[in-house]
């Protein structure tokens, strides 16, 4: 394990580390010091340090430090085991592929009209929102060859789920959302901007429930189905709403919702006239209560789901009514 735990963090120097979580530091005198502001408290005036040598950090304002590791734990809230494998997964080929791809196709986004025009007819027009989630463009045919450049093997590409077995690519003319979970990309969500069936993820877990990290802080939460209706409800600035991508919970995403006993859940999903997403509220809102939270079933008018209601021109004063108004079991 020890000798494990040395390569682990030999793999990345801290310095490098934190410059890619977007840390900015300047050299400190000529030593191979640097230092700039603590990310793990308020501060003006810059306290943290970091030692290239030693592979070290220490912050004169909160007194804490440590390695790489010892970072991870801090600043993610996590164990030391948990941090340990989620530095071990971080450092993956694969994560790193995900970061790379979902870099290439936000640039892609402002490349083809296209893309910008479906964000815009679903009422997500908010550049500094698109930009912080992360959403991209797919145009389809050029992904291959621009990963190829970075190095990438086709045979990586393949085990991501990015390339098919005839080599297209996954994702072909659809707007692209990211996945994150601890700041960590673990999937990517597909939604056709076509006629292709619309919604689509790699072939592999979908992760915890979306910007779960920010979300969890509050005493009441909206979970939505989509992640259009996620990216309306947060550009009016109910950002305490979470999604689990369809209204199915996979366990750790229910252990996540569940492990608040004082959370309130308000559960908005479609008003679908198969009644499909009200009978998956209703099973999903008994399975919350049995977990002794306090859960409400939002109602849309009919037919409608957030993103709808929004893009046909509802406020926010609007939504909040359907708030108030939403019934529990
Ligand atoms: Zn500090």
């Amino acid at each position: 394990m020890g000798e494990d735990l040395e390569r682990l963090k030999q793999r990345i120097p801290l310095l490098e580390y934190l410059q890619r979580h977007h840390w900015t530091g300047h050299r400190a005198g000529a030593r191979s010091e640097f230092v700039g502001l603590c990310p793990l408290h308020e501060e003006t005036h810059p306290s943290f340090y970091v030692n290239t040598r030693k592979n070290l950090f220490y912050c004169h304002g909160c007194g804490r430090g440590g390695d790489l590791i010892r970072w991870v734990e801090l600043s993610q809230h996590l164990s030391f085991r948990q941090s340990v494998a989620y530095l071990q997964e971080e450092l993956a080929p694969t994560s790193q592929l995900l970061e790379h791809t979902t870099g290439f196709y936000q640039l892609e986004l402002h490349r083809h009209p296209e893309g910008i025009h479906y964000l815009a007819q679903r009422g997500v027009h908010d550049p500094a929102l698109i930009e912080e989630l992360g959403i991209g463009y797919a145009r389809g045919g050029n992904l291959r060859p621009h990963l190829s450049t970075l190095g990438y093997s086709l045979e990586l590409l393949l085990q991501a789920g990015l390339i098919g077995q005839q080599g297209q690519d996954a994702f072909c003319r659809r707007v692209i959302f990211p996945c994150r979970q601890h700041h960590r990309i673990v999937n990517l969500y597909g939604r056709s901007v076509g006629a292709a069936f619309p919604h689509r993820l790699l072939p592999r877990s979908k992760g915890g429930l979306f910007a779960w990290e920010s979300v969890r802080l509050f005493p009441q939460v909206i979970l939505v189905e989509g992640l259009f209706d996620l990216a309306v409800l947060w550009q009016e600035g109910f950002r305490n709403t979470t999604c689990a991508i369809g209204t199915h919970l996979t366990p750790p995403q229910l252990a996540q919702l569940c492990e608040n006993r004082d959370r309130s859940v308000y559960l908005a999903f479609d008003q679908d006239d198969n009644q499909a997403g009200q009978r998956a509220a209703q099973v999903l809102a008994q399975r919350l209560q049995e977990n002794r939270l306090r859960v409400r079933i939002v109602r849309l008018p009919a037919g409608h789901d957030p993103n709808s209601y929004f893009a046909a021109g509802a406020t926010k004063s609007d939504f909040i009514r359907c708030l108030d108004q939403a019934q529990s079991l």
